[in-house]
């Protein structure tokens, strides 16, 4: 049975990888979808009209997760378009890689902008319409659990600084009955981590289960704490990493 029938979402960065597949599954759950992306309006307009083909609901809104106001204003188009606003997914993320000595700031600030503000505006934007059973989930990384390479220190600190987001902003939002969750993927196939690059035999080596995961696997953990039947989960940062962090 579907779980998030009436339910209106709003997904940051949901036109490619995990974030449409995210998109995807809350549309079939039920669930109407607005999403964000930068670079990538065929792929958005293609997904719209993918969920809508399966008898769904979605809108592609471009948007900068960098940019506060845009992102403000993309969320709160959101909720007046379909009247509410139930779930939010912060997926948008970048990764930026370099030795320190090396390191730009500009990338520093950069990754912090996108991976790590933009989910504390989104989230301040999103609970101005939530209501008792809202739901915001942060995609994170099982870096923030295990760092095993150089050059990822600035990736895994922002993914670090979504621990302590999470655990906080589920006591403010607790007493509204709001829950506020953090899912840590390991290596997925997507654009920004191919299971066919270099890098990829050398992730699979520190994997309990020596594969990448799908983007699908992530959206159905995403789909259910989301759901009605993970009312109870909160604060937590959860990996979903075939063992990188075990
Ligand atoms: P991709 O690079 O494949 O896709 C990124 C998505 O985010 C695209 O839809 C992109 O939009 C959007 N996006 C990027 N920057 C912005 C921005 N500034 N504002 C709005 N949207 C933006 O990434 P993945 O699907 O692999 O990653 C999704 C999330 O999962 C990220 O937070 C990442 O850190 C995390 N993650 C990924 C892992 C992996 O192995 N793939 C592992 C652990 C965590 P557009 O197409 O328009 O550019």
């Amino acid at each position: 049975n579907p779980s998030l029938v009436s339910k209106v979402a709003f997904v940051q960065g949901g036109s490619r990888g995990i974030g449409a597949a995210i998109v995807k599954r809350l549309a079939t759950e039920g669930a109407t979808v607005a999403f964000t992306y930068v670079t990538s309006p065929d792929k958005a307009q293609a997904l719209v009209s993918e969920v809508e083909a399966g008898g769904g609901r979605a809108l592609a809104i471009q948007a900068d997760s960098s940019d506060a106001t845009a992102l403000r204003q993309a969320i709160s188009i959101a909720a007046e378009t379909f009247g509410r606003l139930d779930i939010l997914v912060n997926n948008a993320g970048v990764l930026a890689l370099g030795p320190v000595e090396e390191f730009k700031l500009e990338d520093l600030d950069r990754t912090l902008a996108v991976n790590v503000r933009s989910a504390f505006v989104a989230t301040q934007e999103a609970v101005r319409y939530m209501k008792e059973g809202g739901r915001v989930i942060t995609i994170g990384s099982t870096n923030a659990e295990r760092m095993p390479f150089a050059g990822g220190a600035v990736y895994a600190m922002s993914k670090s600084a979504l621990v302590g987001l999470t655990k906080g902003l589920s006591r403010d939002l607790g007493p509204r009955g709001i829950t506020v969750n953090n899912v840590q993927p390991g290596p997925v196939d997507t654009d920004m981590n191919p299971a066919s690059g270099d890098f990829a035999e050398t992730l699979k080596g520190l994997m309990s289960l020596p594969r990448y995961g799908k983007v699908e696997e992530i959206a159905s953990f995403v789909a259910y704490l989301a759901g009605p039947e993970a009312g109870y989960i909160t604060g937590a940062s959860l990996s979903i990493d075939g063992g990188f962090s075990a």
